[in-house]
């Protein structure tokens, strides 16, 4: 039996140099762990169509495709394409688990929620010739979860090769995420088995791609602290508000981390109410930098332009106070209501969604009408403050003021190259239905 296992290219985040592409995210880990899980049997192809090419004219037994939102159109002609080569087609990921019904039109199965006991038996149900129409893991079980099969995955091509994950889900309503409307809840993972896989990378430097690794205090702390003897550098992501708890960061700074990716969102103490996002208090954003970089840890700060109550000149103040903040790597959105989301269904009964073409729900398009500007305005607004934010001058104060220049200076040069890409990408607004 021969099974590949799909990521459709996001295509955002992602430079290319001649026919490499390099993408800025860590190694995914769905495809590695969904190949783990597969029992014994199947001759399995891994495809990250970010940074690979997809073997469209070879034919395969059984196709997984595993989807979000900015992906679903690619992922359902990639469906279709199978499918039309004779191959049955499963599609997953966090948009079949949005948008079942919709998904179910472009597969011979779909998977909902997380596939620790639903994979396997799927696999076992094809191999039988009964597979389902559908399967439903909901929350899973993380303490199921097997090492994913990283030996399948190619290296070369992400900004972090060394991925693992510790926790799933968070317990924060942030109306624009898709994490609480997917109903992911909050798990951990036994920290004997984290550490373990984390002894096995071969090099010293990984990340955690958990959306929250440090919300149950507890449990972080023990992670962190059994993490410190294998002496490895690390990054992630993690609530700014961290930076309030000594004890936190000082675990945090003797484990290794070297950065945290914070999502700071606003600026405006209104637009952060709006997205349910009080816990973020704009005039400590300075202090919680502070305290970060007094503990050696460098930050990326993500920012949404377009939230309801942002004024038009919403982007040279975010863009000031990114400078004057000494954030380490800024990091732009563009407000994107995901489908299940509070914002989503705010702007459908208010009929402001301009279309429902998934590929441009990528946070890096505007699909929606703003409240104070035109879509137009948004676009400009996000790109000029790309411009301003990642000038050479600007890129050079931060290089020097970040407790890692040498990190802080790739990642501004990448978002300095990324910004060609997004000046070169034509028709950024669409207005049309997918057809
Ligand atoms: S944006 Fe971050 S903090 Fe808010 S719900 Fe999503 S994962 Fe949690």
């Amino acid at each position: 039996m021969k099974l590949l296992l799909l990521m459709p290219d996001a295509n955002i985040h992602r430079i290319k140099f001649g026919s490499f592409s390099m993408s800025f995210r860590e190694a995914p880990l769905t495809l590695t762990t969904l190949a783990a899980l597969t029992p014994d049997g199947p001759e399995i192809t891994l495809i990250d169509e970010s940074i690979q090419r997809v073997p469209r004219n070879q034919r395969f037994d059984l196709v997984a495709i595993s989807c979000l939102t900015g992906t679903a159109l690619k992922a359902y002609r990639w469906a279709k394409h199978f499918r039309e080569q004779g191959s049955k087609v499963v599609l997953g990921g966090i948009h079949v688990s949005l948008c079942p019904n919709e998904a179910t039109e472009h597969a011979d199965t779909i998977m909902t929620g997380f596939s620790e006991t639903t994979w396997p038996q799927m696999i076992h149900d094809f191999i039988a010739g009964n597979m389902a129409a559908r399967y439903d893991g909901e929350r899973g079980d993380v303490s199921l979860l097997p090492s994913p099969c990283r030996n399948l995955q190619k290296r070369f091509g992400y900004a972090m090769p060394h991925a693992v994950s510790a926790t799933r889900g968070c317990g924060c309503h942030c109306s624009f995420c898709s994490i609480p409307a997917a109903d992911y809840g909050w798990q951990t993972r036994p920290v004997e088995h984290v550490i373990d896989e984390i002894r096995q990378f071969p090099a010293r430097r990984f990340t955690f791609n958990d959306v929250n690794l440090l919300q149950d205090r507890d449990y972080a702390l023990e992670l962190l602290n059994a993490l410190s003897p294998l002496k490895k550098l690390w990054g992630g992501l993690a609530t700014a508000d961290s930076a309030m708890d000594d004890e936190l960061l000082i675990a945090l700074e003797t484990s290794g981390c070297q950065y945290l990716l914070c999502g700071f969102e606003s600026i405006s103490a209104v637009s952060l109410a709006s997205i349910n996002k009080k816990f973020n208090q704009a005039p400590d954003y300075k202090r919680h930098i502070e305290a970060f970089h007094q503990h050696g840890i460098a930050i990326q700060g993500c920012f949404i332009f377009g939230l309801d109550d942002d004024p038009p000149d919403i982007f040279e103040k975010t863009v000031d106070w990114v400078n004057e903040l000494k954030v380490d790597i800024p990091r732009y959105a563009i407000s994107t209501p995901y489908p299940g989301t509070q914002l989503f269904k705010l702007l459908e009964k208010e009929n402001r969604l301009l279309h429902r073409h998934w590929t441009h729900y990528d946070t890096q398009h505007v699909v929606f009408q703003p409240r104070h500007m035109s879509p137009e305005e948004l676009d400009a607004g996000f790109q000029k403050a790309y411009r301003e934010t990642f000038s050479l001058k600007n890129i050079q104060a931060r290089t020097k003021s970040s407790p890692h220049p040498l990190i802080t200076g790739i990642g501004n040069l990448a978002y300095r190259r990324y910004l060609k890409q997004l000046q070169n990408d034509r028709g950024r607004i669409h207005r049309k239905e997918a057809s």
